[in-house]
């Protein structure tokens, strides 16, 4: 099972790996904790699933991989001098990912 920046968590917008790193050890420990002996690959997969419902897909396409860096360079020079796209896109969810509650921890 590999976690934090072994396994490329850190997000990849702002290069901050410390929340990815921490809460993929939780999830891995609470993997191992409930397979209570039983460690084959079927059942440690609960691993993957539970870290991709809580970080997403890694390496997964998204629109802007799609665009031509022509017009990703045009756009982002327009968008990063606009308040409302700084504050609530670069500072809110891309540093901050205020809009992720935090980990539920089961104990
Ligand atoms: C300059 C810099 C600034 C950063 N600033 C931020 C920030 O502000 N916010 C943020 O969220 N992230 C930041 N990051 C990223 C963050 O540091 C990492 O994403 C995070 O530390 C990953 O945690 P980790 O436990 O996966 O790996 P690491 O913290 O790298 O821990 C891995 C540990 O394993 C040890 N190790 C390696 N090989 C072996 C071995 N063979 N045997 C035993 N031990 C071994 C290493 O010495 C290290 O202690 C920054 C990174 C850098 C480089």
């Amino acid at each position: 099972m590999i976690i934090g920046d072994a396994a490329g968590l850190a997000y990849p917008e702002s290069g901050e790996g410390i929340r990815p790193a921490v809460e993929s050890a939780i999830l891995a420990a609470q993997v191992i904790a409930s397979a209570e002996g039983d460690y084959s690959q079927t059942t440690l997969l609960a691993y993957q699933h539970r870290l991709e419902d809580r970080l997403g897909k890694r390496g997964a396409k998204e629109i802007m991989d799609f665009l031509p860096s022509w017009l990703k360079q045009s756009l982002a020079g327009a968008l990063l001098t606009t308040h409302w796209f700084v504050r609530n896109y670069v500072v809110e969810r891309w540093f901050l990912h205020s809009d992720q509650p935090p980990l539920v921890v089961e104990k």
